[in-house]
């Protein structure tokens, strides 16, 4: 993973001459005025532990997984947005861990835990670092140090039990690698987020993430039926069926807890039969309006597909509903649906006969399947654009939220206008890629130019669409979570007796508060 950047290197997309023509003759887009710091540029703070925590530290886990060299101080420092690449650029590694510390079980996450407890060490659950809420950053004040826990070496599947479609898994695998290793079983997760590449399955249940199969998959926190945590107060054991009446359910106060109240450190997770077909189309709709209306009418007769997404006009005509294509498709191309099968090669060919009827019947016209495997083939690119477009001084960023159907017009626009009013005349481009039978989520994407502080620039943006987003009623986060970012206008979601209870578990579970500290839940008065 890039360090400043997304992804693989080899895969860094170049942008065509006539796109940055367009970006500058559309949003005034320049180059940047200085250029990107290199990796030796990058200013980070002396390592603040003191030599006594390191020696626990390494007796607990081993030397070797104990690290403090530049090179991993940088890497875990803060998650992929936006603000945070730019931050990286500039050279500012202000806040990276002063460690990194990678236990190889949940017994040695029990001992970190003990040590950083005992000397006021903050900890940071580390998957795959692609937060883009801020759940990286933990607050200082008040802490000898702060480290980062990596995950990667609880990296097993642990066990498959087929006849309940149930795979324990440890939360440090990436997607790929648990898809991998259920492939082997022919079965699969069906969770493909976009950061599919580096995410992993602990930083999927923590943050409640949802993939772009989640029409036919279900969201990640679905697919969860147990897990154990690791807390400073010990050990969680949760879910021993598959549906209980015992009381409330403790997986949800695990799930989004975004590390600030455990580190999960094993899941039970459903999993499902390795689709023998998979099919993608497109449909094209007169409005954003009319294509609403048809993916409401499909999740409310229970006809869905695997995928299912409606670009808006503008996300059409950029193109960017086929990440990578920008401009590919003309001004009056209406509003591109994505329709995607996977599935038993019975059952593909009976569902979409049943999805067509339906979209054909209220007025979407059907593509062929052009467009939709030329979505499939591009799904994971759009997060090495965005690289290229911030080198060429554009700032590109994405935000989500969700609302009942009836509440979607109304918070559609209410975030446009918001960044509109914030920014002058960006791009804001919107879909919908996860239906409900209540309601749905809008994700947009936002492009403008960098103005000569982008951070602050981008920073006052998002405040505007959050307060917009509070305000029209929709949620905060349909699936990035909460972190840093959204802890204020959580906080007003789930009002005063909502952060009372969640301060209360934090300090049940966490009572030194070293867990995360500063992200979903606002710190005591006096820290960070
Ligand atoms: C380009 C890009 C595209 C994205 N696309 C999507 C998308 O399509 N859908 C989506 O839902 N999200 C998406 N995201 C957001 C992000 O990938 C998800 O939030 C994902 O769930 C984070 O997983 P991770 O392993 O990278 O976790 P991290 O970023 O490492 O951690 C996320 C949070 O969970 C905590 N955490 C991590 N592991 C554990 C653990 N084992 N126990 C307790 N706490 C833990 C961390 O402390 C942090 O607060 C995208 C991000 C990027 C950069």
């Amino acid at each position: 993973m890039l360090w400043s950047g997304w992804g693989d290197p080899a895969k860094a997309a170049d942008l065509p001459e006539p796109v940055r023509r367009l970006l500058h003759d559309m949003l005034g887009v320049r180059p940047p005025q200085a250029p990107a710091a290199s990796f030796g540029e990058v200013r980070l703070p002396a390592a603040a532990l003191s030599p006594l925590v390191l020696t626990e530290l390494r007796g607990a886990v081993g030397a070797d997984h104990v690290r403090f060299d530049d090179d991993a101080r940088i890497r875990h420092t803060r998650g992929k947005s936006t603000p945070d690449l730019m931050r990286m650029r500039a050279g500012d590694g202000s806040d990276a861990p002063d460690a990194v510390v990678l236990p190889g079980s949940h017994r040695e996450v029990l001992d970190v835990l003990r040590i950083c407890a005992g000397h006021r060490v903050a900890v940071v659950p580390f998957g795959g670092g692609t937060s883009v809420v801020g759940g990286l950053v933990a607050s200082r004040r008040g802490f000898a140090g702060v480290v980062a826990l990596d995950l990667a070496r609880l990296d097993r599947l642990i066990s498959v039990d087929a006849e309940s479609m149930v795979a324990e898994m440890e939360p440090g695998l990436r997607a790929p690698q648990a898809e991998q290793l259920l492939a082997g079983y022919g079965l699969t997760l069906g969770h493909f987020p976009q950061s599919f590449e580096y995410a992993t399955l602990g930083g999927f249940a923590a943050a409640r993430s949802s993939g772009q199969a989640s029409a036919g998959y279900g969201r990640f926190d679905d697919m969860v039926v147990g897990m154990t945590v690791a807390t400073p107060r010990g050990t969680l054991d949760l879910g021993r069926a598959p549906r209980s009446a015992a009381g409330p359910d403790l997986r949800q106060v695990i799930l989004g807890s975004e590390g600030a109240f455990g580190v999960i450190t094993s899941l039970r997770l459903r999993v499902r039969r390795a689709p023998a077909e998979r099919v993608y189309e497109g449909w094209r709709f007169e409005s954003f309006a009319a294509g609403s209306a048809a993916l409401r009418r499909l999740a409310q007769e229970g006809a869905l597909p695997t995928v299912l997404r409606l670009s808006d006009e503008t996300e059409t005509m950029i193109g960017l509903a086929r990440p990578g294509e920008i401009g590919a498709l003309a001004a009056d191309a209406g509003c591109l649906a994505v329709a995607g099968y996977e599935g038993a090669a019975a059952e593909v060919p009976v569902l979409r006969e049943r999805v067509a009827a339906v979209l054909s019947g209220l007025g979407g016209v059907y593509l062929g399947p052009e467009p939709g495997e030329s979505w499939a083939r591009g799904r994971y690119s759009a997060p090495y654009l965005r690289d290229s477009l911030l080198a060429a001084g554009a700032t590109v960023e994405t935000l989500e939220t969700a609302g009942f159907w009836s509440a979607l017009p109304r918070l559609y626009d209410a975030v446009r206008l918001a960044l509109q009013a914030s920014l002058g005349s960006p791009l804001v481009m919107c879909h919908i890629s996860h239906v409900y039978e209540t309601g749905a989520s809008l994700y947009f994407t936002v492009v403008t130019a960098q103005s000569a502080d982008p951070v602050a620039q981008w920073e006052a943006a998002k405040r505007s669409a959050n307060e917009a987003i509070v305000l029209a009623g929709g949620t905060i986060s349909h699936h990035h979570g909460v972190g840093r970012d959204h802890r204020e206008a959580y906080a007003a979601e789930v009002g005063e007796v909502g952060m009372e209870i969640l301060r209360g578990v934090k300090d049940r579970l966490d009572p030194d508060g070293i867990l995360n500290p500063g992200v979903l839940i606002t710190p005591p008065a006096g820290s960070v």
